[in-house]
């Protein structure tokens, strides 16, 4: 399997690691939307957030909150996004299962294009309905 994440975290590919321990690792993205954008990811290689076992992705968020708290301290950005992109239509391209940190400045140019809609009479029921039957814990 083709994967440059796994290559980082075997050494096969060169990263500027941030933090490190058994089971997770985090470093700079080398595409950063702002400088310090950093990746947060289980070294097993799980393809989505849905297929991330719930002890692990507990640790991982853990150590996500840390790392965000370092670039708040260390760069001083107005702000951060925490964001996980899911399947290629919500903009995933590696399938290795990561968190995005990404410190914001209010004039930076990074911008959700958002088109939000409205719900007709009685769709917000129905959609509620549909995820709550669906829930599972
Ligand atoms: P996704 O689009 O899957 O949510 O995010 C993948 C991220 O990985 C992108 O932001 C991209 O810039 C980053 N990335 C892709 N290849 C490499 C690489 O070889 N090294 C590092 N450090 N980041 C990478
Ligand atoms: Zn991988």
């Amino acid at each position: 399997m083709d994967c440059i994440f796994c290559d980082i975290i075997n050494g096969n590919a060169t990263g500027e690691i941030l933090y490190e321990d058994e089971r997770i690792i985090s470093f700079l993205d080398i595409r950063p939307v702002n400088y310090g954008h950093t990746l947060v990811i289980p070294k097993a290689h799980y393809e989505n957030f849905l297929l991330v076992p719930e002890e692990e992705l507990a640790k991982l968020i853990n150590i996500t909150q840390k790392i965000s708290s370092a670039i708040i301290k260390s760069l001083k950005p107005d702000g951060f996004n925490v964001i996980t992109n899911n399947g290629a239509a919500a903009g995933q391209s590696i399938y290795h299962f990561h968190f995005h940190i990404i410190p914001r400045y209010k004039e930076d140019a990074f911008n959700f294009k958002l088109n939000l809609k409205s719900y007709d009479q009685g769709k917000m029921k129905e959609f509620a309905t549909k995820i709550r039957s669906a829930i599972l814990l």
